[in-house]
């Protein structure tokens, strides 16, 4: 072998380290027995990793390698006869990293959480129209900027704006000749969120229920939100209780706007009150004051049919004349992450003249995806959306797939059954919702679900799974069935390899 060349070249060091060693300055002479990346340059294994790689990837994976272990060196991990046997697999780890360093750390995986709208597992799965046309819009150039009519410079909010406004008078019935209601684009409904205050109520006050001053996941807090923007906060009602009277009475020539914001990812049970949308909408108009509804899911059709009832949607607010809407592109419209402003033209037109609005614009991607998936419900092809389709998957049809799948795991360590599960909406939405769903429930004959959990993650694919009542649960509902054939393989690759693998978190 090769490889063993250097430990033969070594080996005059290895002589003197023993002596060293015996000496008590054993760790110093360890750090001779490895190799220099130009001798290792030289070995036959690195002329094939040559062949197919560039010299500077190959120097640069054999260098982490070795420093890798040169700090276990430091840290005493090795005696002289095992650094000598490592070091047989210094040019398979080198390898190892050379394929590690080619591949993407953002990856798709396998999310068999039953959590259909995962904010870790980046929210939705796009349809197959907006990949389509991101694809084509990213090949080459975009009319993005400039009207292909005049030959002018346009807006790049264009694109979007008349298809949502499409959308949403169609599906609210709305019938608006002259638009009298405009809408633009930008990073998220934190940003839409943020941008709206700025814009609208800047050295104002901001009348909120204290029911609403929420913390949406990551860190955004309505209160901080609307104290970076400039705007004052004027609190009403109580934590549970808000009335409309509470809102009236707070309403002063101070006043920038009377912000509601959706109680998305909580729910609150009990003696609880809060005015109804169409009331607060009424109350802002015969005040004059702009009303702004921080919607955040983008629902554009009720769930009713789901047993989620009262679940309140972007076409109700519409609907209901909203003078100003934000929502999420990401969340339950099933597009891509930005975030959508809708409300009337002058408002909008504040908002568009703030010179932040540039600070968060999106690019033609998002505008891509964003356009195909709204003309998916413009078409009727609301079932080509993922989000939809997912949440709305017969229960009998996971169960059938359950069990096609377990009858197929071969693998003699895992027990595998069919077993009745809850799905969630997530993504902060109707977070007591629970859709019926089927999951293969697996035990390892010989390891603790947590390490059979770990094995699945690092699989090609990765499986995201969760544990319940000491069995990994795998929730069909969200598993695109196009894993269905490599599941089984998948599991038995990790049935095997989670057997003396090292435990989560261990170093
Ligand atoms: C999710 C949500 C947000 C934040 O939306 P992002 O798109 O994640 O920035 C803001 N407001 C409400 C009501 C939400 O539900």
């Amino acid at each position: 072998m090769q490889t063993k060349q250097y430990n033969q070249t070594c080996s005059g060091e290895a002589m003197k380290t023993l002596e060293q060693a015996t000496n008590g300055n054993e760790t110093n002479s360890l750090y001779r027995l490895l190799p220099s990346i130009g001798d290792l340059l030289l070995t036959q294994p690195f002329a094939a990793m040559l062949q197919s790689h560039s010299h500077d990837a190959v120097v640069q994976a054999a260098r982490a390698v070795l420093r890798r272990m040169k700090e276990q060196v430091t840290a005493g991990k090795y005696t002289h006869a095992s650094l000598t046997h490592r070091l047989d697999s210094l040019d398979s780890d080198i390898a190892a990293e050379l394929i590690q360093n080619a591949s993407y750390s953002l990856r798709r995986v396998i999310n068999a959480t039953g959590v259909v709208l995962h904010t870790n597992l980046g929210r939705s799965p796009l349809s197959q129209a907006a990949i389509d046309h991101i694809a084509e819009v990213a090949k080459g150039y975009s009319n993005l900027e400039l009207d292909l009519e005049s030959g002018e410079r346009s807006r790049r909010d264009v694109h979007a704006e008349s298809l949502l406004l499409r959308l949403l008078n169609l599906k609210s019935g709305t019938q608006e000749d002259t638009p009298s209601r405009r809408a633009i684009v930008v990073n998220n409904c934190a940003a839409a969120t943020f941008l709206a205050l700025h814009s609208i109520a800047e050295d104002a006050e901001v009348i909120i229920s204290r029911g609403e001053l929420v913390e949406i996941g990551g860190g955004f807090r309505i209160p901080e939100i609307l104290a970076k923007s400039g705007a004052r906060l004027r609190e009403v009602g109580t934590t549970n209780r808000t009335r409309l009277a509470d809102y009236e009475n707070a309403i002063t020539p101070e006043t920038g706007l009377v912000l509601r914001v959706h109680q998305s990812n909580f729910s609150m049970e009990g003696f609880t009150e809060r005015p109804a949308l169409s009331d607060l909408i009424s109350l802002c108009k015969s005040h004059g004051v702009p009303f702004f509804d921080d919607q955040g899911t983008g629902l554009v059709m009720p769930l009713d049919e789901l047993g989620i009832r009262a679940e309140p949607t972007l076409t109700g607010s519409y609907s209901l004349g909203s003078d100003l809407m934000a929502a999420s592109g990401d969340k339950l419209l099933g597009g891509p992450q930005c975030g959508l402003l809708i409300g009337r033209a002058d408002l909008i037109e504040r908002i568009r003249k703030n010179p932040l609005f540039r600070a968060f614009r999106v690019d033609k991607l998002t505008y891509a995806a964003l356009e195909a998936t709204l003309m998916d419900y413009l078409l009727g092809r609301q079932n080509a959306i993922p989000i939809m389709r997912l949440l709305h998957i017969p229960p009998a049809e996971l169960a059938e797939r359950c069990k096609r799948l377990v009858n197929q795991i071969t693998s003699a360590e895992l027990s595998a059954e069919v077993v009745p599960a809850l799905s969630l909406i997530g993504g902060g939405t109707a977070p007591s919702a629970r859709l019926d769903s089927w999951a293969i429930a697996l035990r390892h004959a010989a390891v603790q679900p947590q390490s059979l959990l770990f094995a699945l993650r690092q699989l090609n694919p990765p499986i995201i799974a969760r544990i319940s009542e000491e069995r990994l649960l795998l929730d069909l509902r969200t598993v695109e069935p196009e894993f269905d054939s490599s599941l089984p393989s998948l599991l038995t690759q990790a049935a095997r390899s989670s057997v003396g693998a090292r435990e989560p978190g261990a170093s």
